[in-house]
């Protein structure tokens, strides 16, 4: 059978758990319709990402991917494909603190993020690589009422849903080495209709029993958000490439597979017009 929609799904392979995504996303796929071929592959380059619908940022460490990603002259190309082509993206932890708008907490020097969620994101929320833990949570995204045992190293979590009308840099406290991404135009009213609808939306928080009760996280009053999706980002506190539930990861493929179809529908009237 010749597959109606060809999808190529990349990973940033900087360093990190790329390969471990590459893994479930190659099971995820055998349970989609059979009429969509997928292909994927891992991104050093632009070259690569550029032969990208959708990409996931694996977890690792956020410095040391930014830094390498601006070695490689990735990092405005990885802006655009967020922000300008609002191509779909999934960031796992360190993946997710990339695509924040702001996060706090960074390295002295800061470092540098690609944004696309209108969030506030604090590194390493739970401590240290010793006070990391697994837990069940509930997903109600998921549909099927299954917990999904997320696991948390060095975690962050999104402190702040940004009001929309807010500059980040007006809330960013400095003591906090609070960063912020720069802000960029969508393409086109195609890629701009990506954003729709534009707010963030929170798909999963920490059960009670995990949540940190410091005086800190009694202000935030929502320091337990560990999901969250916004136009074409999807953001996971945890790593759900290190287990064996593949879950998300089909139900983040079935996203793209709309999106994608939507797109070239899209394009695809725009040439006829
Ligand atoms: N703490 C790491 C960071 O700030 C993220 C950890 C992870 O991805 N497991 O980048």
């Amino acid at each position: 059978m010749t597959p109606e929609l060809e999808i190529v799904v990349g990973v940033l392979a900087l360093q990190g758990a790329f390969s471990e995504h590459l893994q479930l996303l190659k099971q995820a796929c055998t349970s989609l319709p059979k009429n969509i071929s997928f292909t994927f592959i891992e991104v050093r380059d632009a070259k690569a990402l550029a032969a990208c619908d959708a990409l996931i940022i694996p977890g690792g460490e956020s410095t040391t991917m930014s830094l390498v990603a601006e070695r490689s002259k990735l990092l405005e190309p990885l802006r655009e494909f967020v922000k300008v082509y609002r191509k779909p993206t999934w960031g796992t932890c360190a993946g997710m603190i990339l695509l924040a708008e702001e996060a706090n907490r960074t390295k002295k020097g800061g470092q540098e993020l690609i944004g696309g969620l209108d969030v506030r994101v604090r590194r390493n929320h739970f401590g240290s690589q010793t006070e990391s833990f697994s837990t069940p949570l509930t997903l109600p995204f998921l549909g099927d009422g299954e917990p999904f045992y997320g696991f948390f190293i060095r975690a962050p979590v999104v402190e702040y849903v940004l009001p929309p009308t807010t500059p980040a840099s007006a809330l960013a406290n400095n003591n906090d080495k609070t960063v912020s991404a720069p802000s960029m135009t969508p393409l086109d009213e195609i890629a701009a209709s990506f954003t729709s609808p534009d707010e963030v939306k929170v798909l999963g928080r920490l059960p009670q029993s995990k949540l940190t009760t410091t005086d800190e996280d009694k202000r935030l009053g929502e320091g337990r958000i560990v999901a969250v999706e916004q136009g074409n980002c999807f953001g996971t506190s945890f790593h759900p490439e290190l287990g064996r539930d593949v879950r998300i990861h089909k139900w983040w493929l079935e996203k793209v597979v709309e999106k994608v179809e939507l797109k070239r529908r899209m394009e695809h009237e725009r040439v006829i017009r």
